[in-house]
């Protein structure tokens, strides 16, 4: 079995009320006092499909949830022990880390996701925003126009009467 490792985090550091970077359901899942294991170990892991997991492997489980279900269900969603997972899921390195500087662009790094909260995300100007969450991703608005082909069925003219 692997050891288990603290994972320095403080749940007090990423509390919904400092910021609305940082996710309330997230947050909700690891201050359950049923969780505890959870808080003090789980760290966040991608599984071969790119899915992201939150959890810690235990014997021959993969104890935890996806980290989007935990995003959508807060307190309310089910842990399971996963057997198939625990042999192919990496860890994404230093998540806490950057879940703390960052809030939820860690989960959505490329800035492609929408979130409960997202209008305070981006600060927009004309035709450019900058993210406020983590301060360091900028997107322009793109504008273009698509051709589409429709086809019907239409009345042939009918033949001139001579
Ligand atoms: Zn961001």
């Amino acid at each position: 079995m692997q050891a288990l490792l603290a994972n320095d985090l403080d749940l007090n550091a990423i509390e919904p009320r400092l910021g609305a970077k940082y996710s309330p359901n997230l947050h909700a899942y690891l201050a359950l006092e049923r969780n505890r294991n959870h808080c003090r170990f789980a760290r966040v892991y991608r599984d071969p499909d790119g899915v992201l997991w939150i959890g810690f492997p235990d014997d021959y489980f993969f104890v935890g949830a996806r980290l989007s279900s935990v995003l959508v269900n807060g307190s309310k969603t089910q842990v399971f022990a996963h057997m198939r997972l625990v042999h192919t899921l990496v860890e994404v390195e230093g998540f806490w880390a950057t879940y703390v500087r960052d809030g939820r662009c860690a989960i959505d790094v490329d800035h492609t996701r929408g979130f409960i909260g997202d209008d305070t995300r981006w600060a927009v100007t004309d035709e450019r925003r900058t993210c406020n969450w983590c301060g360091n991703a900028t997107q322009t608005m793109t504008r273009w126009t698509e051709a589409v082909e429709k086809t019907a069925w239409v009345a042939e003219p009918l033949p001139l009467a001579a």
